[in-house]
């Protein structure tokens, strides 16, 4: 009888290939869109503008819309921010688990084009990553290297700390909604992120692993992994916050919800 055993394709190219095979990816019938682009098109925002003026915030905040009725402030700042942390947790969860490689998440080298609020795509505007030390292509791309993948993990979640807080911290200071709670949604928006990532990658066990890393490096965004199946045996993460589409007209309760536990 013959066995075969399936190896992990070695990455190729720089960043902008790994962005490729990501914005490619399909699970649960989502995608990302993940680009390259070294100055914002029209439509797009440097994030670091965003998150530094007051002005730009608070026109993405008042683009927030519901189904039909745009919902209470409380409820927008919700989802402002979860599309924010499934922005940014897709964008470097996913090339960490597709390539084991980590951009460069600094608020400057990002770039988003907001939809209604929410974060309609990401994009990098240089090359620059972290990868692993004998990572040869992206060696020759100019990447950082480090020796484990749970260095990329270190600083993939300074990463996404450094891009949260200030907007988490733009709806705490105006009374929106509290920032413990907002950190603990990026928190489940993570995991739940990562579980896409490992079906997307065929790497269910690695992404796992990493989630437990990352939550049990603890601080504000660290929520417990606790996962159930669906009807299909997909899994999926069970969150510790709930987003509060249920108190819209359209909204319900979901499989997910602590709610409905
Ligand atoms: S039940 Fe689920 S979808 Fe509905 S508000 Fe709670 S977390 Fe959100």
């Amino acid at each position: 009888m013959t066995s075969f055993r399936i190896v992990k394709d070695e990455p190729t190219g720089g960043i902008d290939a790994t962005l490729r095979r990501v914005a490619a990816s399909n699970a649960d019938g989502l995608t990302l869109r993940i680009e390259s682009m070294p100055e914002p098109a029209a439509g797009w925002l440097a994030a670091d503008e965003l998150l530094g003026r007051d002005e730009l915030m608070t026109a993405l905040f008042a683009q927030i819309t519901g189904v039909r009725n745009r919902p209470a402030d409380h409820v927008c700042a919700e989802w402002m921010v979860e599309s924010w942390a499934r922005a940014v947790a897709g964008l470097a969860g996913s090339a960490l688990v597709c390539d084991r490689r980590l951009p460069d998440l600094r608020p400057e080298n990002l770039l988003i084009a907001p939809y209604k609020g929410m974060v309609g795509a990401t994009a990098l505007r240089t090359g620059a990553m972290t990868a692993l030390k004998g990572d040869g292509p992206a060696v020759d791309a100019g990447a950082a290297v480090v020796p484990a993948w749970i260095d990329l993990a270190d600083q993939m979640h300074h990463g996404l700390k450094t891009l949260l807080e200030p907007m988490i911290n733009w709806a705490g200071d105006r009374g929106l909604r509290p920032v413990r709670t907002l950190w603990q949604a990026a928190g489940d928006c993570l995991a739940q992120s990562l579980v896409w990532s490992g079906k997307a990658f065929t790497e269910a066990g690695f992404a796992l692993e990493l989630t437990e890393y990352l939550m049990g490096l603890g601080g504000e965004m660290a929520v417990p992994v606790d996962r159930s199946v669906d009807g299909a045996g997909e899994p999926f993460h069970l969150r510790t916050t709930c987003c509060l589409a249920y108190r819209t007209p359209e909204g319900g309760l979901c499989r997910a919800c602590p709610i409905d536990r």
